[in-house]
């Protein structure tokens, strides 16, 4: 099998045998004075719904680039169901978590805004970047879907009413996150919440234990750091009902 090109890129276009796609200015500029591709060269394409493609640059220039499909390398396959929902914290650790939790397949990373969060600008498209590089380095096959900044009592307003809503309480009576996940099947996805730097208050606390489908979860004796608390949940989560046991694609190991 011939090697896989190093570089893939998230793009909107279709992708289908014998088709050709445009990049826009940005992945044509990282790949022109990036990368310094020349026509000829092959990158891998995806766009969350028709698996991945080899392309091959038939043209570039400063801003553009013109591909042509070669052919399908993987077929499309659907994500662990497991959801992020957190209270936004600083700039540069944001940016962090939504590319670690985009590594660890979450599906759908909300921002919730809570009554000790301390930032209240988050710009989605800001954390939309910060997921496609993060797809485009491990390989996923589809984006993050990422939700504009909404308030904790809307975004449970939202949340389908019998889906499992595994919030990490530093604080209370709650199972280990590791029981919580083993007694979700499979077959059913989840959403995590994670609080704030400051944590839930009390009334939060009691809101979110009348929520439906509610489960309080520990992650251990330790106040986890609001970052490490989502990304422990997420990987204890999928090694335990989500995809942890499956291998890279394309990777001959021996
Ligand atoms: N200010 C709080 C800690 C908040 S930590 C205090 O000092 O008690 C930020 C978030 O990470 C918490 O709201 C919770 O969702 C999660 N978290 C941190 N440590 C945790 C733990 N040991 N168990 C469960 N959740 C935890």
């Amino acid at each position: 099998m011939s090697r896989k090109p190093a570089t893939r890129l998230y793009v909107e276009e279709d992708l289908a045998a014998g088709g050709v796609v445009g990049l826009s200015p940005d992945h044509a500029h990282f790949l022109r004075s990036v990368l310094r591709l020349e026509p000829g060269r092959t990158v891998a394409l995806f766009n969350g719904r028709d698996g991945e493609w080899l392309a091959r640059i038939d043209g570039i220039g400063k801003g553009w680039a013109s591909l042509s499909l070669e052919g399908q390398t993987r077929l499309q396959a659907a994500g662990p169901d497991v959801w992020l929902y957190f209270a936004p914290i600083k700039r540069a650790r944001l940016d962090f978590l939504v590319q670690k939790a985009t590594e660890l397949g979450a599906a759908r990373i909300q921002p919730v805004v809570t009554q000790r969060t301390i930032v209240e600008r988050v710009k989605a498209d800001r954390l939309r970047a910060n997921a496609m590089e993060a797809a485009e380095q491990s390989e996923r096959l589809d984006l993050p879907e990422i939700g504009e900044p909404g308030k904790l009592d809307r975004a449970l307003d939202e949340h389908p009413q019998d889906r499992p809503l595994l919030v990490c309480a530093e604080a209370g009576d709650a199972v280990s996150m590791a029981d919580a996940a083993r007694s979700l099947s499979a077959d059913r996805g989840c959403t995590i919440l994670i609080g704030p730097e400051g944590g839930f208050t009390p009334d939060e606390l009691r809101f979110l234990a009348d929520a439906p489908a509610v489960r309080f979860v520990g992650l251990g004796p330790r106040i986890l750091r609001a970052e490490t608390a989502a990304l422990s949940a997420l990987a204890l989560w999928q090694a335990l009902a989500g995809d942890g046991a499956q291998r890279p694609p394309h990777r001959d190991w021996m």
